[in-house]
């Protein structure tokens, strides 16, 4: 099973997913922790066999408490939202931060686990895969004196040095459709050129696609197309010729939408 239990104190039990897995392991050493793999849907027989062995039951993970709802729908209570923070990434500060605020209910708030020699490592931004077709594209469109207007994909790194040509980032589909809002609002200081790739044209560039034809925008979209999820892990998508079961099926292609 992708859920398992590893199992060390008697009195406090974990639950935490995905990151805050490993931040549970190496704050709470005391406690026994549920490591749920496969969070939805939720196990709720492992969960209660889990809750009703620990005195205390404690939640972490980032951003909406979607697992401690659910926990507490169970009727079961749990530690969690109130001392973890719901807003930005966790991290072994946070965490550590959180657990001192269970223990000892306060509400001080000590940095004391980054490493300082960690903080003299060189920092390792993401970049493009060597020998990436973008980084051609995105060194072009850093000759060119344009508004690039990106969304969530592997292109997103063309924010990043050496490049920095994107001017937005928005969610899946705004590569579109900033630039088409852009255009609509009268900006005529630069050409416009929106970039979206093929996973996510297929999840939510269409309609913006059929929108920029449909009310005659004037802005460039560039489709960078790898035939693949290539940021989020390799999920099939209706270009890929498979379905999700990995059954074969109708490919479809970027540029027959676009004609
Ligand atoms: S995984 Fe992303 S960055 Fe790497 S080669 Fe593919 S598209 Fe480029």
């Amino acid at each position: 099973s992708q859920n398992r239990i590893i199992a060390r104190g008697k009195e406090v039990g974990v639950v935490a997913s995905g990151m805050t897995f490993q931040y549970a392991m190496e704050e709470f050493k005391e406690a026994s922790i549920l490591k749920l793999g496969l969070s939805y849907p939720f196990p709720d027989d492992l969960i209660r066999e889990f809750a009703h062995n620990y005195q205390e039951l404690i939640v972490i993970e980032e951003l909406d408490n979607f697992l401690e709802e659910h926990i507490r729908s169970l009727g079961i209570k749990t530690k969690g939202r109130d001392f973890f923070p719901g807003i930005g990434e966790l991290n072994p500060d946070k965490v550590a931060q959180g657990h001192d605020r269970i223990e000892n209910s306060s509400v001080l708030l000590v940095e004391k686990k980054v490493d300082k020699e960690a903080t003299l490592l060189p920092a390792r931004p993401p970049v493009f895969c060597a020998g990436c077709p973008s980084r051609g594209l995105f060194y072009a469109l850093s000759q060119i004196d344009c508004v690039v207007s990106g969304d969530i994909g592997c292109y997103s790194l063309g924010v990043f040095p050496p490049y920095e040509r994107l001017d937005t980032i928005l969610c899946m589909g705004a590569g579109i459709t900033v630039a088409q809002g852009m255009d609509k609002a009268g900006f005529r200081d630069k050409p416009l050129i929106g970039i979206v790739g093929d996973s996510t044209f297929f999840h939510a560039g269409m309609t913006g696609l059929l929108e920029i034809s449909y009310n005659k925008g004037i802005s460039t979209i560039v489709i960078v197309d790898n035939r693949a999820t290539a940021m989020t892990g390799l999920q099939d998508h209706p270009g890929t010729g498979r379905t999700l079961m990995k059954k074969r099926t109708h490919t479809a292609y970027p540029e027959d939408f676009a004609r």
